[in-house]
């Protein structure tokens, strides 16, 4: 097997991206030598320069926001997962074909294997509408048996958007959309757990919360949000109004070791990575 690989990250506003930590460690584990590259693309050029990025002698990289969507019209072949999903956040360039392929629900399930019994059957509230937004429920609806979920976005237009495209990729689950203001009809659901799937909270946002001011914490549920900022300020209020809270860096690592199983056919065991990125187990 090839044993030097060009890699890297494709994304807007990205320089916080621990990426290039979580391959060097990974790679170094399995002797392998390896470059990372950020790509840091504006969306105005992005048609411009991600054909550039495709003809680097790239191996495969990972696509983040907010660029999910965009790369799918340059790919060869798209996973099936993917392709539902209308989502892509992990590309493969091999012998010319470039396949794009859905990590997130990966790297996601981990923190969550130990709250299987609580989630199956429940109801999720999930904040944000985009692309991983989409890979949060198709991954607790298939492998958490979630029935039900509330997603509150800040645009109506756009939630709509995001209800049709869902409608038809995963048409099995229910699904209400509601406005940050319309928070109210939904306060007093039983949800098991809440996702965080915007920016804010995180590296970019790290004093904003998409949370409205009336949110109703529940001590022994879930919190999950995708943001891996160290002290990010939701995970640790989640945590202090009793929520069992995750942040990102666990999806983090689990997504990038598909990704680089997908880009080399290499692995490497989660928690030896997970421990040389962020020093401790995760749990
Ligand atoms: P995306 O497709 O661009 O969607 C982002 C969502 O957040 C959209 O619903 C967007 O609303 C909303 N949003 C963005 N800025 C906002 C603001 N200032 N106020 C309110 N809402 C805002 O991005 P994505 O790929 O779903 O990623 C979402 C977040 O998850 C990012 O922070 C990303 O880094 C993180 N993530 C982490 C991992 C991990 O491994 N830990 C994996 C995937 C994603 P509009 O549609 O109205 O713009």
């Amino acid at each position: 097997m090839k044993n030097k690989f060009l890699f890297g990250v494709v994304g807007h506003h990205i320089s916080y991206s621990q990426s290039p930590q979580i391959f060097e460690v990974i790679a170094s584990a399995l002797n392998l030598e390896h470059s990372f590259v950020l790509h840091d693309i504006d969306p105005s050029t992005f048609d411009e320069q991600f054909p550039q990025v495709l003809a680097s002698g790239i191996d495969g990289f990972s696509v983040t926001i907010p660029h999910k969507n965009r790369v799918v019209k340059f790919l060869d072949r798209i996973d099936p997962v993917a392709a539902l999903l209308r989502a892509v956040n992990s590309v493969r360039i091999r012998d010319g074909q470039v396949t794009g392929f859905s990590t997130d629900g990966d790297g996601f399930a981990i923190p969550l294997e130990k709250h299987r019994e609580e989630l199956m059957g429940g109801k999720a509230l999930i904040f944000g509408a985009g692309g991983a937004a989409t890979a949060v429920i198709h991954c607790l609806h298939t492998r958490f048996g979630t029935a039900r979920f509330y997603v509150l976005g800040r645009d109506r237009e756009k939630l709509n958007r995001f209800a049709s495209s869902l409608a038809q990729g995963i048409p099995e689950v229910e699904l209400d959309t509601l406005t940050i203001s319309e928070y109210a009809a939904v306060r007093d659901e039983n949800y098991s757990i809440v996702v965080n799937c915007t920016p804010l909270g995180g590296w970019n946002h790290p004093n904003a919360t998409p949370l409205p001011g009336d949110f109703v914490w529940r001590p022994g549920r879930v919190y999950y949000d995708l943001s891996y900022n160290e002290g990010n300020k939701i995970v640790a209020q989640a945590r202090q109004r009793s929520m069992i809270a995750y942040d990102g860096s666990a999806m983090l690592v689990g997504q990038a070791l598909r990704s680089f199983h997908l880009w080399t056919g290499y692995s490497v065991a989660f928690d030896n990575v997970y421990r040389a990125v962020f020093g401790n187990s995760g749990d």
